[in-house]
């Protein structure tokens, strides 16, 4: 990891090194915490954080799911993603809010843990490996489903959630594959293992929803709406195997793969095995709009 100078914890901004909890923290033993993904990008002349408020939201949000109560206000989390960035000098990094039971008991039972929260910065570059934007990436179907929506919240981002997410893209790298595509337990398409799916038929875009045990993701939102905004219709509904394996063009969405294409699904060529055209439009328009070159859309900046 590539890791700044300093953190925020609990309200305080103190060098990296110094952030620890205990072993026995109940978040260790049960991965009792909430968490978000966010990343501030290079503007002209500044820095922005793109979509803060709505990762706050979505922070609070996985909070009240699990009964985690944040002893901060958004406002002050807001303040504390902004601050740590400009005492840590980045240009451009990846914000990493979490909030966790810390050290009491270690009845499965929180009682009075006490809740931590951190806000750690680092740089960040392509989540799926270089090349990985431009080229595309080859997934596997997971053997291992990803958990119901009525066995966890999906639309949380809570830490314990993500252990389906480590066994899934573990796998497919050990067999040679770039990431891991879960189905839910209806067997239809859920999500990446840290990304959400679109697939592109005959002009039009398609992606599922929270029906389908998926996080609700804020690159996903944005996608549907850049994608409106250039006038092409996005269909919610369930995906089936077929319905990738068939498509023009596939893609994952997600804050630290921002839009990624998907050239093959195990042993199935996407587009011949290239990055599709509405894809790479896709892309671009993400990347404009995440550089405040999109102004239509320059309210979802904050600037530092
Ligand atoms: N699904 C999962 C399981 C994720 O971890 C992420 C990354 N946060 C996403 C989807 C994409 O969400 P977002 O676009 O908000 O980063």
């Amino acid at each position: 990891m590539d890791k700044a100078k300093l953190i925020w914890f609990n309200g305080n901004i103190i060098p990296w090194e110094d952030a620890n909890i205990h072993v026995m923290s109940h978040i260790l033993h049960y991965g009792s915490g909430v968490f978000e993904g966010i990343r501030c990008y290079k503007i002209k002349n500044s820095s922005a954080i793109f979509r803060l408020d709505e990762h706050i939201d979505r922070l609070f949000n996985s909070a009240a799911l699990y009964g985690i109560k944040i002893p901060f206000s958004k406002k002050s989390i807001t303040n504390g993603c902004t601050n740590i960035i400009k005492k840590n000098n980045l240009e451009e990094c990846y914000i990493r809010p979490i909030a966790f039971y810390g050290y009491d008991t270690l009845g499965v039972n929180p009682k009075e843990c006490p809740i931590n929260i951190a806000i750690g910065v680092f740089h960040w570059g392509e989540y799926l490996g270089d090349g990985a934007l431009e080229k595309g990436v080859n997934v596997t179907i997971s053997k291992w489903k990803k958990f119901h929506y009525t066995s966890m919240p999906s639309t949380a981002k809570g830490c314990g959630q993500y252990v389906n997410s480590m066994l899934a893209v573990e796998d497919a790298k050990r067999r040679g594959f770039d990431e891991a595509i879960l189905l839910n337990q209806e067997g239809n398409i859920s999500e990446g293992s840290g990304q959400n799916i679109f697939y592109i038929s005959n002009n039009t875009l398609f992606t599922n929803d929270e029906k389908s045990s998926i996080l609700l993701g804020i690159t996903r939102d944005s996608i549907i709406q850049i994608s409106k905004d250039l006038n092409y219709e996005v269909i919610i509904k369930n995906i089936k195997q077929e319905d990738l394996l068939n498509a023009d063009e596939v893609f994952f969405t997600g804050t630290a793969s921002e839009v990624t294409p998907i050239c093959k699904i195990d042993q199935e060529l996407i587009n011949y095995g290239k990055p599709g055209e509405i894809t790479l439009k896709l892309q671009k328009k993400y990347f404009e709009a995440i550089h405040g070159k999109y102004s239509k859309f320059s309210a979802w900046l904050t600037s530092i």
